[in-house]
């Protein structure tokens, strides 16, 4: 056990406890954001924020975890390690940090990339009052994506079906209707929702509070499960021509890719979380990156998320075929192993060191 991993933890309840006494340590302001549902054990669920530096800054350097609630797992010891480390005290004086801590609590808890509603949070950002994108080849799949049963002859029938669509539409028509976001289809994977989530009010409520005021506002949006194991790929998922896509790339250089533009391991998103946190802080010039670390191969994520997606859309979460379903989840999200853990550590300082040099050269 290296210093590194101790700021990772086996649960949410565990990570909660960690995250409140390293903000402690770090002397920031807290304030939690209770969530009114319960975790599998009964424990009670919430959001926490932690910011350090004078309330005024104009400029904020934010990370989330969780937004994929089992992703949880990595972006907490993050922030835990932040926040020991020593790392934030470089920033500059106009600079001040926002942890959001366990932004999908519930998915966290339950061990679940999505929220309470089954909704994808990072497909949740759309403008409901506007006519939703639509995704014709997840309607197509939608039934055999996640069967209604998980043996027998209909998953049989849906594996079968899966299969001949791909072999006929191809790998990259499969990967990508699967996971652009769709809006119809409630138990299904990469839901968007009817409309905003508790974890999306939620945040748009904080960011209101706590960076409503900043001119520069920067995230590090912690996430799992695509690329190579252990690297962090940096995602921008802004428009190409955008100033924030030319902001991400003068802080994180070369290593920044595009999902428009091909260069991503991650396709382009219905949904996504720039627009809607530019909605939420209008004044601010506001600059998101996902930090993606690698874990296993997406077929083998898929068959996790299918096996999720049926416990809660069709089976019981605390049934007998639970702790298989969430240990697969779990490990497809978090590899619990210290080479991992310690890649996680070294890129997400290298990546905070990076936006708060930039941060610091901004005139804005
Ligand atoms: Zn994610």
């Amino acid at each position: 056990m290296t210093a590194e991993n101790v700021c990772f933890s086996a649960d949410y309840a565990e990570a909660r406890e960690k995250f409140l006494a390293a903000a402690r340590i770090a002397g920031a302001v807290t304030k939690s954001y209770p969530n009114p549902l319960k975790g599998p054990k009964g424990e009670s669920l919430s959001t926490d924020v932690a910011y350090i530096g004078d309330r005024k800054a104009p400029k904020v350097l934010a990370m989330f975890s969780a937004t994929h609630g089992a992703e949880g797992f990595c972006g907490s010891g993050a922030q835990v390690d932040l926040l020991t480390s020593g790392l934030l005290e470089s920033r500059s004086k106009d600079t001040a940090i926002l942890m959001v801590h366990a932004i999908n609590c519930h998915g966290f808890a339950w061990i679940r990339r999505t929220t309470e509603e089954n909704v994808d949070l990072n497909r949740n950002w759309s403008d409901y009052s506007k006519p939703l994108p639509e995704n014709k080849g997840y309607d197509e799949i939608a039934d055999w994506l996640v069967p209604s049963s998980l043996s027998g002859s209909v998953f049989d029938e849906a594996e079968k079906n899966l299969q001949a669509w791909r072999e006929k539409k191809g790998d990259t028509a499969f990967a990508n209707c699967v996971s652009e976001g769709q809006f119809k289809h409630p138990k299904g994977l990469f839901y968007g929702g009817t409309g905003p989530t508790w974890a999306r009010r939620t945040l748009e409520a904080i960011l209101t509070e706590w960076a409503g005021h900043s001119s520069q506002f920067a995230v590090i949006d912690y996430h799992t499960g695509l690329g190579p194991f252990g690297y962090g790929e940096l995602i921008c998922d802004h428009e190409p021509d955008q100033a924030a896509t030319a902001r991400a790339k003068a802080w994180w250089g070369e290593s920044v890719t595009e999902p428009r533009k091909g260069t991503s391991s991650s396709n382009v998103k219905a949904g996504t979380a720039p627009a809607g946190l530019e909605r939420a802080l209008p004044k601010s010039d506001v600059t998101y990156i996902a930090l993606e670390y690698g874990t296993y191969s997406r077929a083998q994520g898929r068959k996790a998320l299918r096996d999720d997606a049926w416990l809660h859309g069709y089976g019981d979460p605390l049934g007998p075929e639970a702790p298989r379903i969430k240990a697969q989840i779990r490990k497809q999200f978090y590899p619990d192993t210290d080479d991992w853990r310690e890649a996680i550590v070294w890129r997400s300082r290298q990546v905070v060191r990076q936006a708060l040099a930039g941060l610091a050269q901004s005139n804005r």
